[in-house]
C-alpha cells in the first residue's frame, strides 16, 4: 500500500525523513518549485513540524533545486526559474539521498501550471477568460497553449529527470484554474473559465472549433446572469435550488454541442502536455514512475483532466480529497474513489490525498483511513507534513501499523 505525504522544502531535513520512515511512510513528495505556504486556506496556518520556524511565507518564484542558467537562456527572463534565495542549497539532491538512505521513494511534486510571480511579470502568458481578464484568484495560472510556458517546464523537467534519481515525478496543477465565485451557479462558473488567448485560438483551429463561437455562447450566458442577479434579493442555499440549478446545468450540455467541444478541446490541450513533459521523463530517468494530483473526478472535467486519457500517459493518479478543512462530506471519498476506479485503467493506481491539518483530529484521520482500506484504491497519502500536528502523525503512524500490506 501507497503510504506517502506531502513535504515543503522548507520543512526538510534528514532526520524529518528518518522519522517519516519510522512510521511507515513509504513515499514523500517534496515541492520542488514553488507552492504556496500560508494559504488563504482554512487552518492554523503555522507549521507544527519545524521548530525553528512556525511561521513561513513562500517565494513566489523559487525552485528548490541548483539551476543551470545557461538552460534557460532561449526563454523569456520571466520563465526563468530563480533558486531561492531563503531555503539554500540543493533541498532537491539532499532529499533525494535522505530517502535513500532511509528506504523511502522519493518523490519530486512539480507544480506545473501554477506560477502567479511569472504571470504578473507577464500577463500574456496566462490564461484568460471571454473578456480577456485572468480568472483565477491573484494571477495564478500559466496558458498550457503558450510555446515559451511549454517549453520552460520542458527545460526544468529536462534538467530535473537529467540530475536526480528519484523514484517518481509528480505533476500538481495540470489543469485550467477553478473560478472563485461564491454566489454563483455552475453554468456561470463554466462561462466565467479560461482559456480565449491567442495560442488557445489557433490550437482551437486545428482541433476543429471556433473559440469565437465558444465566446459569443458563454457571453450570453453571462448577460443571462447579469440580469438573474439584479432581480435576486437573497441568494439561496435550500438544497432543492441547487439542485434546480445542477439541472439546468446539465441541460444546457446536453443541448449546447459549441460547449461540449469546447470542453474536450480543453482537455485535449492538458492532455498534450503531461504527455510532452512525461515522455522527458520516461527518456531520461525510465525507472521513474509518473503521477498526476488531479480534481476529484465528478468535477475534474470543468479544468481540463480527462481521468481516462490521463491515465494512460501515467502510473498513478492522486485524487484531493480533502474534507474537514473545507466542511466537505466524509461520503465524497467513497464516491470519488469509485468514480476514479470506474474511468481509470486497470493497471493505474489510485491514490487518495487526505487532508491531515486541523481542524482535522486524529479521529477523522482514522475514520476516513478505514474507509479509504474498503475502497478499490491503492493507497493514501497526507497533505502536508509540516501543517500535521504530532498527535495526528502518531496516528498515522499507528494506523500504517495495523495495517499487514
Ligand atoms: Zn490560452
Amino acid at each position: 500500500m501507497y503510504r506517502g505525504i506531502w513535504m515543503h522544502p522548507w520543512d526538510f531535513n534528514r532526520n524529518a525523513i528518518a522519522e517519516l520512515s519510522k512510521f511507515g511512510f513509504t513515499h514523500v513528495s517534496l515541492a520542488v518549485r514553488y507552492i504556496e505556504e500560508r494559504q488563504n486556506w482554512p487552518g492554523p496556518n503555522i507549521i507544527f513540524q519545524n521548530l525553528q520556524q512556525r511561521t513561513y511565507t513562500s517565494e513566489e518564484n523559487a525552485v528548490y533545486w541548483s539551476i543551470e542558467k545557461d538552460k534557460y537562456l532561449n526563454i523569456p527572463s520571466y520563465l526563468r526559474p530563480i533558486q531561492s534565495q531563503e531555503i539554500k542549497g540543493d533541498i532537491v539532491e539532499k532529499f533525494v539521498k535522505a530517502c535513500e538512505e532511509n528506504s523511502i521513494k522519493s518523490v519530486l511534486w512539480f507544480p506545473t501550471l501554477r506560477w502567479e510571480k511569472a504571470v504578473r511579470d507577464n500577463p500574456f502568458i496566462g490564461v484568460v477568460d471571454i473578456y480577456g481578464s485572468h480568472p483565477s484568484y491573484k494571477r495564478m495560472f500559466l496558458c498550457p497553449s503558450n510555446p515559451d510556458v511549454k517549453k520552460a517546464l520542458s527545460i526544468m523537467v529536462e534538467e530535473l529527470s537529467e540530475k536526480y534519481e528519484f523514484n517518481e515525478f509528480e505533476f500538481d496543477f495540470i489543469r485550467y484554474p477553478e473560478v472563485p465565485t461564491t454566489y454563483s451557479t455552475p453554468l456561470l462558473d463554466l462561462a466565467l473559465s479560461p482559456c480565449f488567448c491567442k495560442y488557445c485560438k489557433d490550437a482551437a483551429i486545428d482541433y476543429g472549433i471556433n473559440l469565437e463561437e465558444v465566446r459569443k455562447v458563454l457571453k450570453d450566458i453571462v448577460e443571462w446572469h447579469v440580469q438573474y442577479f439584479s432581480k435576486l434579493q437573497e441568494y439561496c442555499t435550500d438544497l432543492d435550488y441547487c439542485e434546480a440549478m445542477y439541472l439546468d446545468f446539465t441541460k444546457e450540455l446536453l443541448d449546447n454541442d459549441i460547449i461540449r467541444r469546447w470542453l474536450k478541446f480543453r482537455e485535449n490541450q492538458i492532455n498534450k502536455l503531461l504527455l510532452q513533459l512525461s515522455k522527458i521523463i520516461r527518456k531520461n530517468n525510465p525507472k521513474a514512475e509518473i503521477s498526476a494530483d488531479l480534481y476529484p473526478p465528478s468535477g475534474s472535467w470543468l479544468l481540463g483532466q480527462d481521468y481516462k486519457e490521463l491515465s494512460k500517459i501515467v502510473d498513478r493518479i492522486k485524487i484531493m480529497i480533502y474534507v474537514k478543512p473545507f466542511k466537505r462530506s466524509i461520503c465524497r471519498i467513497p464516491y470519488e474513489a469509485m468514480l476514479a476506479r470506474k474511468l481509470v485503467k486497470n493497471n493505474v493506481e489510485i491514490v487518495l490525498g487526505l487532508a491531515s491539518w486541523p481542524p482535522t483530529t486524529p479521529e477523522d484521520i482514522e475514520r476516513q483511513f478505514k474507509l479509504a482500506l474498503k475502497l478499490p484504491i491503492d493507497g493514501i497519502s497526507f497533505y502536508s507534513y509540516g501543517w500535521t500536528p504530532k498527535v495526528n502523525l502518531l496516528k498515522i503512524g499507528k494506523l500504517f501499523k495495523e495495517v499487514k500490506v
